[in-house]
């Protein structure tokens, strides 16, 4: 991967100007050319190409108006992920999925990977979408585009700290493909806390980047404004209408509406099939929610004879690949040292040992793309069900990705091993490792996700699809959608770069139609 090296000078901007929960008062009414519910990678790069187009827009978006960095987990819960930390994947085990939420939406809180979907996906995606503005030699000026605005470089070995080099050095000395990770951190001193957002602002958040640039252009950010319907005049969508909420008491306040031909939803893979659930419109619309890729994952954990300090250096910044394992992504991860000891299951009269094989604690994540599907609906209450079967398929992978992280690692100096796998137990070669492995069970591991994806698909086909290959709804005229949601498929790496390459190209094809 060959990403241009960018100055944090040439990138980050300040933070634009955005209304909170104050500016509504009693009630706000606006009118614009576009309304645009969300602020993360997909409203945020569609606002920008609307903006400088020419087109007024105005970006409603639920969260905090301004990033609000923290170094806790409970305090990043409450103010930047949707339902406060709290979803849930409900299936034949439960699996935490993480959103962003704030001006700026998940971007605030990743960890800046930076990949670009492979071209076999893309063109798959031309081929099922009988569109080639998809395929991966149409995309590829818009991966540069995008990825210039948001400063993706590969991670520099000075701020990559001790376990992103441990990663590089054991897939280096088993001829395996990868390295130091394309990130949009210009500015990253590699302090490790990406995903409570960045203390320094090292990281192209789109709250530093697209977003300024689209304000500049015209546009303008009401926060603390909850949409709760599209409005509908003569079968078109005509606008939003949404409620101020208050961003530490969660107190109602006014009424916010925005008035325009053209309504686009951006409020992320979990947010657009509820707000769609929760209006009532989702039966017109099609299969919407339905369809949801997550990329689950696992982790290896080991500890190595070196000093590794797993909360310090760039988050997640090494990754490699197996030639056996398409669509398995292993890529190193930070966590504080709290969640370091939970991880090693070393709490209560196993807490002094903890303490002492902590700074030795190394780790590496384990992603799949996913073929099981789950489904996301809205509750009576406005809250979000999200069911979710892992298929065999799927943890099978999971279980060969983790013998190969667990081999990269051991490689590399690792000398024993583990996982967040129920009976596990630890292990000092990899033949005892993958042997107490294979039978393990899905409800023995312990899941996460943080990429919800492709539940409002793009496609031609009116029953299996919510949006045509411009982003349009199937079902209702004016109504646009640009996020996460559209991915006709999931994507085996993490998905930043393609929302907003995605939206960008969803936004000319807007301007292009007038
Ligand atoms: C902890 C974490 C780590 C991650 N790490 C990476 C990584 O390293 N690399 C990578 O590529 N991807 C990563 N991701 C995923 C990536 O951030 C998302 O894929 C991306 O943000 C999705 O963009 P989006 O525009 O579709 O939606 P989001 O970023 O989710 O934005 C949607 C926005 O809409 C708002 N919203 C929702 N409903 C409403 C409503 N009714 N009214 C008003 N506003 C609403 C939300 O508050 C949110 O701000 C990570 C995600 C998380 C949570
Ligand atoms: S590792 Fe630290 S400095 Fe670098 S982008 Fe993440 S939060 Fe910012």
């Amino acid at each position: 991967v060959n990403e241009p090296a960018l100055s944090p000078a040439d990138v980050i901007l300040p933070a634009p100007p955005a209304g909170g929960f104050d500016d509504i008062g009693t009630g706000l009414t606006l009118n614009a050319d576009v309304a645009v519910v969300g602020t993360g990678p997909g409203g945020s790069a569609l606002a920008r190409v609307l903006a400088e187009g020419g087109m007024s827009v105005v970006l409603l978006e639920e969260g905090p108006k301004q990033s609000r960095f923290a170094k806790n987990q409970a305090d990043t819960c409450r103010n930047h992920m949707i339902d406060g930390g709290t979803l849930l994947a409900r299936g034949r085990n439960f699996m935490p999925i993480a959103a962003g939420r704030g001006v700026g939406g998940g971007s605030l809180i990743n960890s800046a990977l930076s990949f670009r979907t492979p071209d076999a996906v893309l063109d798959g995606w031309a081929d099922l979408l009988d569109d080639a503005g998809w395929s991966a030699a149409a995309m590829a000026p818009i991966y540069d585009e995008v990825a210039a605005l948001i400063g993706v470089g590969i991670t520099p070995d000075r701020v990559a700290g001790a376990n992103n080099r441990l990663i590089v050095r054991g897939a280096r000395a088993l001829g395996l493909e990868g390295g130091l990770a394309p990130r949009s951190t210009p500015g990253c001193t590699g302090c490790g806390v990406c995903n409570f957002g960045c203390p320094t602002n090292g990281k192209g958040s789109a709250n530093v980047t697209m977003l300024p640039r689209a304000v500049a252009a015209g546009a303008r950010i009401q926060a603390e404004a909850r949409v709760e319907a599209i409005l509908a005049e003569g079968n078109r969508a005509v606008g939003v209408r949404g409620q101020a909420v208050h961003p530490d008491t969660h107190e109602l306040g006014g009424t916010v509406e925005v008035r325009a031909p053209r309504v686009v939803l951006s409020a992320g893979a979990i947010g657009t099939p509820r707000l769609l659930w929760s209006t009532g419109l989702a039966p017109q619309l099609g299969p919407v929610g339905d369809g949801l890729h997550v990329h689950p994952g696992n982790a290896v954990l080991g500890l190595a004879e070196e000093v590794i300090h797993l909360w310090r250096g760039a988050t997640q910044g090494a990754y490699f690949h197996h030639p056996d394992l398409p669509g398995v992504l292993p890529h190193s991860f930070s966590a504080p040292p709290e969640a370091c000891l939970l991880a090693m299951n070393r709490t209560g009269n196993q807490l002094a040992q903890g303490l002492a094989e902590l700074p030795h604690l190394a780790g590496c994540v384990v992603m799949v793309s996913d073929k099981a599907n789950g489904r996301v609906r809205a509750t009576p209450d406005g809250r979000v069900q999200v069911d979710y079967d892992f298929s065999d398929e799927d943890l099978d992978r999971t279980r060969r990705g983790m013998v190969e992280a667990a081999r990269v690692m051991l490689a590399a100096g690792v000398v024993e091993l583990f996982a967040p796998v129920h009976g596990l137990g630890r292990h000092h070669n990899l033949a005892s490792f993958e042997a107490a492995l294979r039978p393990r069970t899905l409800r023995d591991f312990t899941l996460y996700a943080a990429h919800p994806m492709a539940t409002c698909r793009m496609g031609r086909d009116r029953d299996q699809s919510v949006v045509d290959t411009d982003g349009r709804a199937h079902g209702l005229p004016g109504l646009w959608i640009a996020d996460a949601s559209v991915f006709p498929t999931s994507l085996g790496v993490n998905p930043q770069l393609t929302v907003y390459a995605t939206a960008t190209r969803i936004a000319r094809r807007m301007l292009e139609a007038g």
